[in-house]
């Protein structure tokens, strides 16, 4: 007999079934089923309207998600934030980020962080017999310092920098990352965002987060704001190759700070070239992940995004039954990895 409950990998992402109600969470194209399910604003969460598609049903998503999606030339059609059945819980991840909880007993958390950071409240996490978490950071390598660690460190590489006249670029996620780094740096004055960050930071100001409306980069280059002071930038992470930071170094002598989960390997910083690099996720690290599993106390666990094999093992380790989603069956973070380079291109030059 076919369980009640059922959790697969199909082509278009993942399936969840709950009693006759069949629910895509974040699939990459409108499919056949009841309802869809669109956890936040991440280009890989979000997909594309299809002609001819059988997809009836409906849409579930955040407004928030909704409005930076539009943003970014992404329709949502026609979504709902209520259901019956269903309830969406903040996952702290990014502005408007949700998982969704369906009839109480199966929870997908898209991608989730526990940890406060500025703006950002840390994720809700219900009990539930079905657990479906997103495990990037799934190895014990990867844990990362306390927020607070990072932000003096940081202020003060800030402040030796601007002692010796030099601007300081901070870089992370034009969505996301951008947001958490404006609010916690934004004391330093004078502050530009790269026009990308503008645009991401300008909606998430219209949904009443409170962050400081800062002078693009172009805008403060036209005035000629750039040359006589030092002064902070916000901007997507990008490698030393890259044009933009070339300039910026040649011209400006302008210092690099990256913000990412994967810093916390030692050999970040000089992969991409950047001068410092700071271990800060919008995602849980492991020990986050592996307390956020027992804080839902779950029958069944099923992983999937980065090492979803790996994490997997690890929760069986300590007594869970648990698996890797399909294909991330084999561990496949570099994959993922690839493909968060290739949407962070797209941020930075479209
Ligand atoms: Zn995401
Ligand atoms: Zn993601």
């Amino acid at each position: 007999m076919p369980s009640e409950n059922s959790v697969t990998l199909a082509h278009c992402g993942i399936m969840a079934s709950y009693k006759d109600i069949r629910i895509a969470l974040d699939p990459s194209y409108l499919v056949d089923c009841d309802f869809v399910f669109v956890s936040h604003a991440h280009t890989d969460h979000l997909h594309r309207a299809r002609k001819n598609s059988a997809f009836k049903g409906q849409i579930l998503a955040s407004k928030e998600t909704c409005a930076i999606a539009r943003t970014r030339g992404y329709t949502i059609r026609e979504p709902i934030e209520r259901h019956d059945t269903f309830e969406l819980v903040d996952t702290g991840h990014i502005v408007g980020s949700k998982g969704l909880l369906v009839g109480g007993e199966i929870y997908y958390t898209g991608d989730i962080s526990t940890r406060k950071r500025a703006f950002m409240k840390p994720a809700q996490l219900p009990k539930v017999k079905v657990l479906v978490i997103e495990s990037t950071f799934g190895r014990p390598d990867y844990v990362f310092p306390e927020l607070t660690q990072i932000v003096h460190e940081t202020n003060r590489i800030i402040s030796e920098m601007y002692d010796l006249g030099k601007p300081v670029i901070l870089m992370g996620y034009p969505l996301g990352k951008a947001q958490v780094l404006t609010s916690l740096f934004g004391h330093w004055d004078p502050i530009y965002v790269h026009d990308s960050v503008w645009k991401i930071n300008s909606v998430c100001i219209e949904l009443g987060i409170e962050l400081k409306q800062a002078i693009t980069f172009s805008e403060a280059e036209k005035r000629g704001l750039l040359d006589s002071r030092p002064w902070l930038m916000i901007s997507p992470l990008m490698h030393a190759r890259n044009e933009f930071v070339g300039k910026m170094k040649r011209k400006y002598g302008a210092i690099t700070i990256g913000f990412s989960g994967w810093a916390t390997g030692r050999r970040y910083a000089s992969m991409m070239g950047l001068d410092y690099a700071m271990p800060m996720s919008d995602h849980c690290d492991f020990k986050e992940l592996v307390a956020a599993v027992k804080s839902c106390s779950p029958d069944k666990v099923y992983t999937f995004h980065g090492f979803a094999a790996d994490f997997a093992k690890y929760l069986r380790s300590v007594g869970f039954d648990a698996e890797p989603l399909g294909a991330w069956a084999e561990n496949n973070a570099e994959k993922d990895g690839k493909q968060e380079g290739k949407t962070l291109t797209l941020d930075v030059f479209s």
